[in-house]
């Protein structure tokens, strides 16, 4: 709980970096991108503070360079697994009883040394490992450190939120942690994510297993060793890159498992839930299952809409870290009235984008994460190649003998239901529907209901009425909602972030929304004057 002397104020959101040409920020960050990629770095598990090396390791390679080894990871098996809980469990209830100022200092520490002495180490390792551009892995980085203040600030504000108390009562609220561990499963998209998914719960008390995501465990690691050098205690996050089925066996199933935090793709969040239904008579508690999950985000245009912001959305949109963020747009709706200057426009800009090294600063998309993820753009596109119903507007090709390298492509589709206007694919591709104009309401109702996704939507207007009418008709499409914006680039603290229906359970990461998924309350009542009389008043008889 809070010390009601000690308070914390509403934080800001980090400032930018804008790595100009000639800056002294862009000259440091190179020199350490230089630095990272001339380095094989040996990763451990970190299991109640210490570093453990076993046999089994993974090799990490750049996704635009993979032949390129940047670091060998060492990979938890079962022994290593029982190990982390224990050492969760030791760590509990020192974490637990630490004073409320005194947790929430490490980690507005670790904010600090994020935006500092680290920024530099997490942006290269996010470049490098992740295949972001040095904005991209900017902006990942400062969410990281926007995720731990606004998450610090929001504990506050459920501390603050107490019970009315009537003469001679004094009730009071305790906001305990969960009563057991958290399992983190982080993915591969966002350092941010990694990051947040063990901290969040372990702002308010909790102790956690960290599976990163093995294509992005470089960035995770450090992270984590940030933690650690800010005062983590030993054993409060452990740090245990594995296989998704070994989390499975020994960490989900689990009695004492009281959390499970995730974000990833729908399939492997409904595996879990369905485990953990199975297994429900088995834990000491009903396990809190939070889970950020898959998206089919759209852009929907009206024929009143502005074309040049239009035409930006979409391309920024749909190829930004490679279409790999989960609010990327990976699907359009256009009017057939504007088609034609849309389509002219998608063109002109689509042909100018740089696809390469990210460590060349023209460069505005890497490589898509892995050989898997290749494979399934490959197989979007060579199957749009051979459908009747489909044009391509742009892009269509890749290649992967360097990197794993996807052209922006945008597809046109005649059939409002083909597999790319309705799957989600997570890589540089956009299908595009172009409507009849008076057949708005129809493609309305198709955008809503075509895809079982709900993360982030966008529409482009500028008549108020069709403003109205598209956000009322669209209101359960998205859990992140845009007019006039392309519908990527969240901030925390501004637009809270989350979808429902296939994808996720909207607990909005980095607000008290989800911070309080991660306490159980315990009701205290203290009598001053407590009643001796056992009869009431009303059995008198007159
Ligand atoms: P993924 O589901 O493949 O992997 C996520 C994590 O789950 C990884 O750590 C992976 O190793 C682990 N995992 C895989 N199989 C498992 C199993 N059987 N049991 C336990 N853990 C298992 O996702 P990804 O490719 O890393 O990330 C992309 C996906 O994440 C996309 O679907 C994207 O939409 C989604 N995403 C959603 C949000 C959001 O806020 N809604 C944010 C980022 C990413």
């Amino acid at each position: 709980m809070p010390n009601a002397y000690f308070t914390i104020q509403r934080p800001s959101n980090d400032a930018f970096r804008g790595y100009l040409p000639g800056s002294q920020e862009r000259a440091s960050l190179k020199a350490e991108l230089a630095r990272q990629s001339q380095t094989v770095v040996k990763i451990p598990l970190i299991i109640g503070g210490k570093e453990i090396y076993t046999n089994t390791t993974i090799s990490v390679t750049m996704p635009h360079d993979h032949q390129h080894v940047i670091a060998e990871c060492c990979m938890a098996g079962e022994k290593e697994l029982r190990m982390a809980i224990d050492a969760a469990l030791a760590a509990k209830n020192d974490w637990e009883e630490m004073p409320w100022e005194h947790r929430s200092a490490i980690f507005l520490k670790a904010a600090e040394s994020i935006t500092g002495f680290y920024r530099d180490t997490l942006n290269a390792a996010t470049m490098l490992g992740q295949s972001k551009t040095a904005y991209q892995a900017e902006i990942d980085i400062a969410e990281l450190a926007d995720f731990l203040r606004f998450g610090v600030w929001s504990a506050q504000e459920i501390f603050r939120d107490q019970p009315a108390s009537s003469a001679g009562v004094w009730n009071r609220q305790d906001y305990r942690p969960l009563d057991g561990f958290i399992c983190a499963i982080s993915p591969f998209n966002f350092t941010s994510i990694g990051g947040n998914l063990p901290t969040a719960p372990a702002i308010v008390g909790n102790v956690a297993l960290w599976k990163p995501s093995r294509t992005a465990v470089l960035s995770n690691y450090y992270y984590m060793k940030l933690l650690m050098d800010c005062g983590l205690p030993a054993g409060v996050i452990n740090f245990v890159p594995c296989s998704g089925s070994d989390m499975s066996r020994y960490v989900i199933s689990h009695p004492k498992m009281a959390g499970f935090h995730f974000t990833g793709s729908t399939g492997v969040f409904q595996s879990v839930w369905k485990q953990v239904g199975e297994n429900i008579a088995s834990y000491a508690n009903y396990p809190r299952l939070v889970g950020e999950t898959g998206g089919k985000d759209f852009i929907f245009a009206h024929n009143t809409a502005d074309i040049e912001p239009l035409v930006a959305g979409i391309v920024r949109g749909a190829f930004e870290y490679q279409g790999q963020k989960c609010s990327a747009c990976s699907r359009a709706f256009i009017p057939a009235s504007i088609w034609p200057q849309v389509k002219t426009r998608l063109q002109e800009q689509t042909a100018s984008l740089k696809v390469g090294d990210v460590q060349e600063f023209d460069t505005f998309m890497g490589a898509v994460i892995d050989k898997a993820s290749f494979e399934t753009c490959k197989g979007y596109i060579d199957r749009a190649h051979a459908s009747d119903s489909c044009e391509f507007i742009a892009g269509g090709t890749y290649d992967d003998s360097k990197g794993w390298f996807i052209a922006p492509t945008i597809i046109r589709c005649l059939d409002p239901h083909y597999e790319s206007m309705v799957q989600e694919i997570f890589g540089p591709i956009v299908s595009i529907y172009v409507y009849d104009d008076a057949a708005l309401d129809e493609t309305l109702a198709i955008c809503d209901t075509a895809s079982p996704y709900a993360l982030t939507g966008a529409i482009f207007a500028q008549d108020r009425q069709a403003i109205v009418k598209m956000e009322k008709a669209l209101r359960h499409a998205a859990g992140n909602f845009y007019i006039n914006d392309k519908c990527t680039g969240a901030v925390v603290g501004q637009q809270p972030f989350g979808g429902a229906r296939a994808s996720g359970t909207n607990d909005k990461a980095g607000t008290s929304l989800n911070i309080i998924r991660w306490v159980s309350a315990h009701t205290v009542k203290e009598s001053f004057c407590p009643s001796s009389a056992v009869a009431y008043p009303y059995m008198a008889e007159k």
